[in-house]
C-alpha cells in the first residue's frame, strides 16, 4: 500500500486543510472538531483527483485501500455494515472543490443501497415507502450522474405513476408503487445501457467516485471556473458521509439557511425548509420550500438548536455562513457550511455591522468586501415614485433591475446577448448548463424554485437581477411564451424584472440611479482612511465631474479634450478647421472653437475646484472628425445620379479627396497625440489658450483651480519641450494680457515603450506623468485596441495564452515592467514627481493593487468606479505593506 495519505476522516482534519480536503471536506472536518452534530464521514483529497485525471482516470495506488479502510471505520462507529443485508450504511459522495462551485459538479446520495440492502433498511426503520423512496432516488440519481443517462426519462415514470394515482406529490406514492416504478427504473437502465443497475455496493461506490472526480471536468464546471478565473488545476475532493435521513416523515426534512439575509445583508436567519425531502431537493429548486422561520411552529426544538448552531457558527467563522442541514426524526444535522455568497450590498453591510458587533476589526471588514462586485451598488433600480403594474409578483432574489427582451433558452440569449441585445432569459428553473445564458442576459427571471435554487444563488454572485419561483407564470416552451393568466408574453416581447421586490412589469420602466447605504459610505471612509493612493476621476463633462466627487474623486487625472469637438453644433467648426486650405483659414476656425473650449474648461475646472485637473490636449487622428468615406462615395453617387448641383457635387468631391489625404493605414500609430500638435500648433495653442483664459475668469470670480495640462503619445523629450515652448509663449500672452499669474504644470502621459524608457529625459521637463496603459498595453503588446477585443483575445483566452485581457487587466509582466523602468528612471531625475494612471487598468482592482505596489501617486478611472478604485486602493496598501 502506497504511504501517502489521500484519504482523511471528518476527526482528522480541519478548515486550513481546504486545499487539500476542499471547502466542503475542510468545513465538515471543522464543525466535527467544534463539537456539532455531523454525521460521520471521511474526505478523499483533491491531490487524489488531480493524479487520477493526470494519468488518464486511473486511481493513485492506495486510493480505494484507504476508502475502504475508512469506511469500515465508519462502519465501526455507527454499528451498521457497507452492503449488509439486515443493517445497511447508507452514504453520500459529494464534490467540493477548494473554491465553491455551487451546483457545478456531482453528487449522489443514498448509495449503499441495492434489491437486498432496501429490504433491511424497509425492516429496520418499519418503513417501507421511506426505504423504497430512498432505492428509487437513488437509482435515478446513480443513473443520471455516474451512467450519464437523462433524468427527464426516470421523472416521466414518476409523473407517469402519479398521474394514474391522481396524486400531487411524490412523498405521498406508496410503498407498492414505488416498487412498479423502481421495476420500471431498472428496465430502463438495461435497455439504456446494455446491462443491469450495479447490485454490488463497492462497485457503487468506485463509479461514484469516478464520477466526482470526472466532474471537474464536466462542461459547466469549465465554464463556472473560467467566468470565476478559478485554476483548472485545483481538483475537487470526494466526501463521503453517512446518510442523515430527510424523508422519513413530516418529522424530518431538508433545508439551507444564511446567518444573515444574503440579499440585503440584515442580521436574520434566513432559508428555507422543505419536510420530508431530501438532499438536493431544496436546491434543485424543484419544489418550492418553505421559509425557515416556519421550522419554528413545526420542530421548535430543532428550530432553537438550529438557530445556537448558526450562533456558534458564525461566531467561529467570523463570517457570514451558508448552511446545508437535514433533520432526521427531530434530531438536527450539519452537512455543510461555507462562507455564505452575499450581494454587494450585503457584503458591504454585514462587513460593517460585524466590525459594530466587535465581531471583526475595520481592516478586516475592508478586507471582506470584494472590490469588483461593490460596483453592483452603483446599478440602477425601478423608480418607486412611479406607479408601476406588476403582471406578477415571484421571489426577490437578486437586487437590481433588469430590461430585455423575453428568451427562452440559454443558447439564445448567450448569441442575442453577445450582439448586444439586452435580454431576459425566462425558464421554469434553471440548471447549471444554463451558465452561459445567464452571463449574457440582462436578468434571469423562473417560475419555480427559492431563493436558494440554482438561478437565486448565481444571478446573485454574478450580481445580476433575478426574480425566482414566479408561480404565475405558465411557460410554454414549444409555443415560445408564457402566460399570466389570460396575458400571453411571447418570446421578444420585453419585460422588467425587479430584484429587489419581485415585481414583473411588462414593457420597460423608468429606473432610478441608486443611493449609498450609511454602511458603505462608512466602509469607503474606512478605506480613505487606509489607502496611500489617490483616487481621480476620467471626465470630461462638469456633470461627470460633478458626479465624480459624489463617488470620491479627488481630482480629475484625464479629460480628454477631444470629447469635446464631437458635439453636434461644434463638429462642423472642427471639420472646418480640419479642411482649411491656409493658416488663416485655419485659426478662424480655431478662434470660434476657442469660444467653446474656454466655456468646456471653466465648467470643469469650476466642477473640480480646488481639486487638480488634468487636461489633455487633443489626441486622435483627424480624420475622426471627418465623415465616413464609404457614406460620402455614396453620397457623391446619389447627388450625380439626382443631376444635382454640380457646385454641390464639387464641394462633396474635395471633402472625398481631403479625407483620402487624411487616411491613414495605421492611424492609432499615426497622425496623432503630440505630431498634431507638432504638425498644428495652433490647436494646441487655441487649447491652452482656452484653458488659460478659464482659469483667468475663475481667479476673478475667486475660484481656486489648478490645472495640469498634459500632451499625449510622447515618445521623445525634444516633442515636449517644443510644445511646451509653445504652451508657456501662450501663457506668457495670457498673463500679459490679464495680469493674472496662474497655478499649472505641464506634463505627459507616458503610453509609449520608447516614453517609459526616456523617462528620466522627460522627467527633467516635465512636472508629471500618467501613465496611459490602454496605448501603452497596445504598443507593447502589438494588440490593436481597437479589434483585439473582438478577434483574438477570446481564443488567447481560451487556449490559456492569456490569463487575463490585458485591456481590463493589466499585464504586470511586460507592461507592468515598461512602469517600473518609468516609475524609477522619472523618480530618479525628479525625486517627487507627481505619476499616477489613466488607461482603463485604473478601476480594476488587481491593477489598482499593481499601482500602490510600484508607488504610484494615484489612479483616475470612470466616475462610477472611483468606489471600486478607493476599495481596491485599500486593500492595495492591507495587502502590500
Ligand atoms: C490611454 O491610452 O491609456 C489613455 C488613457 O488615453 P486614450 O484611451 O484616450 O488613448
Ligand atoms: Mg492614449
Amino acid at each position: 500500500m502506497s504511504s501517502k495519505k489521500y484519504v482523511y476522516l471528518f476527526e482528522e482534519g480541519n478548515s486550513d486543510m481546504r486545499s487539500l480536503l476542499g471547502g466542503k471536506g475542510a468545513n465538515l472536518a471543522e464543525m466535527t472538531r467544534i463539537g456539532l452534530p455531523v454525521p460521520p464521514g471521511f474526505t478523499i483529497n483533491t491531490e487524489a483527483c488531480n493524479e487520477y485525471l493526470a494519468s488518464g482516470y486511473e486511481f493513485p495506488s492506495g486510493v480505494l485501500d484507504q476508502v475502504f479502510s475508512a469506511l469500515s471505520q465508519l462502519e465501526a462507529h455507527t454499528g451498521k455494515g457497507f452492503g449488509q443485508k439486515d443493517n445497511p450504511l447508507l452514504v453520500s459522495v459529494r464534490s467540493g472543490a477548494a473554491v465553491s462551485m455551487p451546483g457545478m459538479m456531482d453528487t449522489i446520495l443514498n448509495l449503499g443501497l441495492n434489491d437486498e440492502t432496501v429490504q433491511g433498511l424497509a425492516q429496520l426503520t418499519g418503513d417501507e415507502r421511506f426505504a423504497y423512496d430512498c432505492y428509487r432516488r437513488f437509482i435515478q440519481m446513480f443513473s443520471n450522474v455516474v451512467l450519464e443517462m437523462e433524468h427527464n426519462q426516470f421523472d416521466e415514470i414518476v409523473e407517469k405513476f402519479k398521474r394514474k394515482l391522481s396524486l400531487i406529490f411524490d412523498y405521498e406514492i406508496p410503498a407498492s408503487e414505488l416498487k412498479q416504478i423502481i421495476s420500471e427504473y431498472k428496465l430502463l437502465v438495461r435497455q439504456g445501457k446494455g446491462s443491469d443497475f450495479p447490485q454490488d455496493v463497492k462497485e457503487q461506490l468506485v463509479l461514484a467516485i469516478k464520477a466526482v472526480f470526472n466532474s471537474w471536468n464536466n462542461q459547466r464546471a469549465i465554464v463556472y471556473r473560467r467566468l470565476n478565473k478559478i485554476d483548472d488545476n485545483l481538483g475537487t475532493a470526494v466526501n463521503i458521509q453517512c446518510m442523515a435521513f430527510g424523508n422519513m416523515g413530516q418529522d424530518c426534512g431538508t433545508g439551507v439557511a444564511f446567518t444573515r439575509n444574503p440579499s440585503t445583508g440584515e442580521r436574520e436567519l434566513y432559508g428555507e425548509f422543505l419536510v420530508n425531502a431530501q438532499g438536493e431537493d431544496v436546491v434543485a429548486g424543484i419544489r418550492t420550500p418553505m421559509p425557515i422561520s416556519r421550522l419554528q411552529e413545526e420542530l421548535p426544538s430543532v428550530y432553537q438548536q438550529f438557530l445556537d448552531t448558526c450562533q456558534k457558527l458564525e461566531n467561529h467563522y467570523r463570517d457570514l455562513q451558508d448552511i446545508e442541514f437535514t433533520v432526521e426524526k427531530g434530531t438536527l444535522y450539519m452537512l455543510q457550511t461555507r462562507n455564505g455568497k452575499r450581494t454587494a450590498r450585503a457584503s458591504v453591510k454585514a462587513a460593517v455591522d460585524m466590525v459594530s458587533e466587535g465581531l471583526i476589526s475595520k481592516n478586516e471588514a475592508l478586507l471582506r468586501v470584494d472590490a469588483e462586485q461593490i460596483n453592483q451598488l452603483l446599478h440602477r433600480q425601478v423608480d418607486n415614485s412611479v406607479k408601476l403594474d406588476p403582471i406578477a409578483v415571484g421571489l426577490p432574489a437578486s437586487p437590481g433591475a433588469a430590461c430585455g427582451k423575453v428568451i427562452f433558452d440559454a443558447d439564445m440569449a448567450e448569441k442575442l446577448g453577445e450582439a448586444g441585445e439586452k435580454v431576459v432569459l425566462v425558464r421554469s428553473e434553471t440548471t447549471p448548463d444554463d451558465i452561459h445564458g445567464i452571463i449574457y442576459a440582462q436578468g434571469v427571471l423562473t417560475s419555480r424554485g427559492g431563493m436558494t435554487s440554482h438561478a437565486a444563488v448565481v444571478a446573485r454572485g454574478m450580481g445580476k437581477p433575478c426574480v425566482c419561483g414566479c408561480e404565475a407564470i405558465k411557460i410554454d416552451p414549444p409555443g415560445k411564451c408564457f402566460y399570466i393568466g389570460e396575458l400571453i408574453i411571447r418570446e421578444g416581447d420585453t419585460i422588467t424584472i425587479d430584484g429587489a421586490t419581485g415585481r414583473v412589469m411588462l414593457g420597460e420602466v423608468p429606473m432610478i440611479e441608486p443611493t449609498l447605504s450609511d454602511e458603505f459610505e462608512a466602509l469607503l471612509r474606512w478605506a480613505d482612511e487606509t489607502k496611500r493612493l489617490a483616487v481621480r476621476a476620467n471626465a470630461d463633462t462638469p456633470q461627470d465631474a460633478a458626479r465624480a466627487r459624489e463617488f470620491g474623486a479627488k481630482g480629475i487625472g484625464l479629460c480628454r479634450t477631444e470629447h469635446m469637438f464631437m458635439a453636434q453644433e461644434r463638429l462642423p467648426i472642427v471639420q472646418e478647421m480640419i479642411l482649411a486650405e491656409s493658416l488663416e483659414e485655419r485659426e478662424a476656425a480655431l478662434a470660434r472653437l476657442l469660444e467653446f473650449q474656454r466655456d468646456d474648461f471653466y465648467g470643469i475646472l469650476k466642477a473640480m475646484a480646488p481639486y487638480p485637473v488634468t487636461i489633455r490636449l487633443l489626441d486622435p487622428p483627424l480624420h475622426e472628425f471627418l465623415p465616413d468615406k464609404e457614406t460620402l462615395l455614396l453620397e457623391i453617387a446619389d447627388l450625380k445620379y439626382q443631376n444635382a448641383d454640380h457646385l454641390v457635387i464639387m464641394g462633396k468631391e474635395d471633402l472625398l479627396k481631403k479625407i483620402e489625404s487624411l487616411s491613414e493605414a495605421n492611424p492609432m500609430l499615426g497622425h496623432r497625440g503630440c505630431r498634431l500638435g507638432l504638425t498644428f500648433p495652433e490647436i494646441y495653442r487655441m487649447q491652452a489658450r482656452a484653458v488659460f483664459e478659464a482659469m483667468v475668469q475663475l481667479r476673478q470670480e475667486k475660484v481656486e483651480t489648478l490645472a495640469e495640462i498634459e500632451i499625449p503619445l510622447v515618445m521623445d523629450v525634444a516633442e515636449f519641450v517644443y510644445l511646451k515652448g509653445e504652451i508657456l509663449d501662450v501663457y506668457e500672452e495670457v498673463k500679459t494680457g490679464s495680469g493674472v499669474e496662474l497655478q499649472f504644470v505641464l506634463g505627459t502621459m507616458l503610453e509609449l515603450p520608447r516614453a517609459c524608457i526616456v523617462a528620466d529625459e522627460l522627467a527633467a521637463e516635465a512636472e508629471f506623468f500618467s501613465f496611459g496603459t490602454n496605448d501603452l498595453t497596445q504598443t507593447t503588446l502589438g494588440f490593436s485596441r481597437d479589434d483585439a477585443e473582438g478577434k483574438f483575445i477570446p481564443v488567447y483566452l481560451e487556449k490559456k495564452i492569456i490569463k487575463d485581457n490585458p485591456f481590463a487587466v493589466l499585464d504586470r509582466k511586460g507592461v507592468g515592467s515598461l512602469m517600473r523602468i518609468a516609475e524609477e528612471k522619472a523618480r530618479g531625475a525628479k525625486k517627487n514627481i507627481l505619476m499616477g494612471i489613466c488607461g482603463e487598468h485604473g478601476g480594476d482592482p488587481s491593477s489598482v493593487e499593481f499601482c500602490h505596489i510600484i508607488g504610484l501617486d494615484y489612479v483616475s478611472c470612470s466616475p462610477y468606479r472611483i468606489p471600486v478604485a478607493r476599495l481596491a486602493a485599500a486593500q492595495a496598501k492591507l495587502n502590500n505593506d
